[in-house]
C-alpha cells in the first residue's frame, strides 16, 4: 500500500501517520526527517539544506525531489510507503506522479487532513510536552487534555511532572510562515493536494482519496481514517 498524508501543521497529520504506519507496518518516509538526519550526520545534502530549513523556507527541488525519488527506491519501500511532508508544491507533486508512472507503482492512497488555519494555530500554541513522558499528551485549549494545577502551576495530567512548550510552537511568524505555504493552493502545498484530487477524477478514482474533519479527536479521526483504507 502507497499512501501520501498531507495536513497544515497541528493538524495531527504526524499521529495519525504513525497510527497507519504502524497498522499497515509501511515505511514512513517523511522529508522533514530525512533532511534533519543528513543536518545531523553533516553530508553534503544537510549542508546544502541547513540555510534553507533555519529560515523556515523550502529545499530548492532540485536537491529535495531527487532526495525523495531515490528514497523510495530503497529496498524498505517495496511493500509500502506513507509519504509524509512531500509533495510540498505542484511541481513537486507532478515530479512524483510521473516517477510513480514511469516505475510503474501505483499510488494508492492519498489522505488530506482538513483544519481550519486558525484552529491549527491554537492546537500548535497550545501544545505542552510533558518532561517525563512525551506520550503524555497535554493541550491548554483541549479540555479532554487539558493540564492540571499545582501551586498555581499546570502540571502534566497524567503524571504531574512538570511542561514545557517547544520554541518553535510558541513562534508565531514561524507558524505563519509553514501555514503560509501549506495553505497556499497556487504554490504550496494545497497545489500538491489538488493536483492528486484531479488525477483521481481523471483516473476514475485512483488514488482514493480520504478527507478527514481534523476538528476531532485522535481517535474519531484514526477511526474514520481505517474505515476508508479497507
Ligand atoms: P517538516 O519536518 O516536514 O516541517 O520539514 C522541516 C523542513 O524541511 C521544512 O521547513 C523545509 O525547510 C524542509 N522540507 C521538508 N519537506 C520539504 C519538501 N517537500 N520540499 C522542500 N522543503 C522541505
Amino acid at each position: 500500500m502507497n499512501v501520501l498524508i498531507f495536513g497544515p501543521n497541528g493538524s495531527g497529520k504526524g499521529t495519525q501517520g504513525a497510527i497507519v504506519q504502524k497498522k499497515y507496518n509501511v515505511t514512513h518516509v517523511e522529508s522533514g526527517v530525512i533532511f534533519r538526519d543528513n543536518i545531523k550526520k553533516g553530508t553534503e545534502l544537510g549542508k546544502k539544506a541547513k540555510a534553507y530549513i533555519d529560515k523556515g523556507d523550502l529545499v530548492p527541488d532540485d536537491i529535495t525531489i531527487p532526495m525523495i525519488l531515490n528514497r523510495l527506491k530503497e529496498n524498505d519501500c517495496k511493500n509500502g510507503w506513507l509519504l509524509d511532508g512531500f509533495p510540498r508544491n505542484g511541481e513537486q507533486a507532478k515530479a512524483l506522479n510521473k516517477a510513480l508512472s514511469d516505475a510503474g507503482i501505483k499510488l494508492d492512497f492519498v489522505i488530506e487532513i482538513l483544519l481550519d488555519r486558525e484552529i491549527a494555530k491554537q492546537r500548535i500554541m497550545g501544545r505542552r510536552i510533558c518532561e517525563k513522558d512525551g506520550n503524555h499528551p497535554n493541550h491548554v485549549f483541549i479540555d479532554a487534555i487539558k493540564p492540571a494545577e499545582k501551586d498555581g502551576k499546570q502540571v502534566c495530567r497524567v503524571c504531574g511532572g512538570a511542561l514545557s512548550a517547544r520554541a518553535d510552537d510558541q513562534d508565531e511568524n514561524a507558524i505563519k510562515k509553514r501555514h503560509d505555504i501549506y495553505y497556499d493552493e497556487k504554490n504550496g502545498t494545497l497545489a500538491s493536494v489538488i493536483f492528486f484530487k484531479e488525477l483521481s477524477k481523471k483516473n476514475n478514482g485512483v488514488p482514493v482519496i480520504i478527507e478527514l474533519d481534523g476538528t476531532a479527536d485522535i481517535k474519531t479521526v484514526s477511526d474514520e481514517l481505517m474505515k476508508k483504507l479497507q
